[in-house]
């Protein structure tokens, strides 16, 4: 079998990783590479659509045998964004679960981000084991700040290896971590990794970032703006508990509302488990008029939701009447329905909860001016969204896989240094492995 990572094999993000065995190709992921911060100008690259698309044998329309599928781990960009520039060959089928299909189109419907997913999809669920090309794939559900995301167990010519996806054990749903390790794979030929937070051996988790957000609010007349992904649902359910433990709303645009609705709808309809996240008929969740919510408010196929939404909408008048009973999410451009409709920001505080390199952005970082400018002390309270180095230890102390390739990182020599140089094979971006 042979392993061949084309990008994301020396940087975080934009994994590609294609497995051959005889005849038969299938890609592991096929990310977008992040954006780049310029030393020179310290001003954000973004990746041009050229950057983004890869030119691998059969994955677009070339005369050559298609490729017999993309498996997407997660609905990340830079695990799904080479998808969206050019519509990848119709025959070749792209595997993904029906809620990563929904948040993809759902993101693809906000007009500022608009990129609409063009592919022949199909679905895996949780769990159950599904065939592409000479591959048997099995998925498990981990722990990252995804709604959902999924390590795979593949079988070929007799080998086993494990894909981890990105994953952590310290959020909401470390107990996937767990049931990962207590999960009987059969001996390991190989272990492809992420590696974002190889050169950190541990940090805070989710639960820290919940108190550390809960002593802000604590005591506290003035709204708390939380700028924070509308799809990390393990923030977004903190932001929750904590409103409803103090006394106070928590105001969202209908986007993060639709994310939540959405999810819990295709989990209680595929296996009829009751998601534990905030959502319709909780009292204390206001939903904002932003444009956001008006823009998908006016889409037909979330006609049904936004009916049910209804009673949670709000006047931006209530919002100015109860400004000191708040938390609000926000993201980038928000600043400007704030600026526009709520306007008096006495006594509140941003607490920003995302990665540290989203800052130099300049859309993010036009956000954080506005704040810092109104006088809003800013508070960093973050849990990455990747295994600190001692849970990747963990996973391979359990695991015992015979080789390791680490991927999704930028300390490839740490894998080699707590592993073996005999056990780890660090690759460049189109480098392969033969096992
Ligand atoms: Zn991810």
């Amino acid at each position: 079998m042979k392993i061949t990572v084309h990008r994301g094999a020396e940087e975080i993000g934009g994994n590609t990783i294609e497995l051959q065995s005889g005849e038969s190709r299938i890609l592991l992921d096929y990310g977008a590479p992040l954006p780049k911060i310029d030393p020179e100008t310290n001003k954000t690259v973004y990746p041009t659509p050229e950057q983004i698309v890869l030119n691998i044998p059969g994955l677009y329309e070339d005369g050559t045998k298609p490729l017999d599928g993309i498996v997407i781990s997660h609905n990340h960009g830079d695990h799904f964004g080479g998808l969206i520039p050019k519509p990848v060959n119709p025959a070749v089928p792209v595997y993904m679960t029906a809620a990563m299909e929904e948040l993809i189109r759902l993101v693809g419907r906000i007009p500022r981000d608009a990129t609409e997913l063009k592919a022949t999809v199909k679905h895996y669920r949780k769990g159950v084991p599904f065939t592409v090309g000479a591959f048997k794939l099995t998925p498990y559900l981990m722990d990252h700040s995804a709604p959902e995301a999924f390590a795979f167990l593949i079988e070929a010519e007799g080998k086993r290896l494990v894909y981890t996806g990105d994953y952590r054990k310290h959020g909401n749903k470390r107990a996937a971590f767990q049931q990962f390790l207590e999960a009987d794979l059969g001996p390991l030929d190989l272990l492809i990794t992420e590696g974002t937070q190889a050169a950190n051996l541990s940090g805070p988790s989710e639960h820290q970032v919940l108190r550390d957000i809960e002593s802000l609010v604590s005591g506290r007349e003035g709204t708390v703006y939380v700028m924070c992904s509308g799809q990390d649902l393990d923030v977004i359910t903190s932001l929750s508990e904590i409103a409803q433990a103090h006394g106070r709303w928590l105001a969202v645009d209908g986007y993060i509302m639709m994310v939540l609705e959405i999810l819990k709808s295709l989990v209680r309809r595929e296996s009829g488990v009751e998601l534990q996240i905030p959502g319709i008929g909780d009292a204390h969740i206001k939903v904002l008029e932003t444009p956001a919510t008006l823009k998908l408010s006016r889409r037909p196929e979330y006609a049904e939701i936004f009916a049910r939404m209804k009673t949670h909408l709000v006047t931006w008048d209530w919002v100015r009447e109860n400004h000191k009973k708040l938390i609000i999410p926000v993201r980038t451009w928000s600043q400007y329905w704030v600026g526009d409709n709520i306007r008096d920001l006495a006594g509140a505080v941003l607490v920003y909860s995302m990665w540290d390199g989203y800052k130099e952005e300049v859309s993010f970082h036009d956000t954080l001016e506005f704040f810092k400018s109104r006088g809003l002390p800013e508070f960093p309270v973050h849990a990455s969204g990747h295994a600190y180095f001692s849970a990747v230890m963990e996973l391979v102390e359990n695991k015992k896989p015979r080789h390791i390739i680490p991927v999704h990182t930028e300390h490839p020599e740490n894998f080699a240094w707590a592993f073996g140089r005999d056990r780890v094979h660090p690759l460049k971006n189109g480098g392969s492995y033969t096992l």
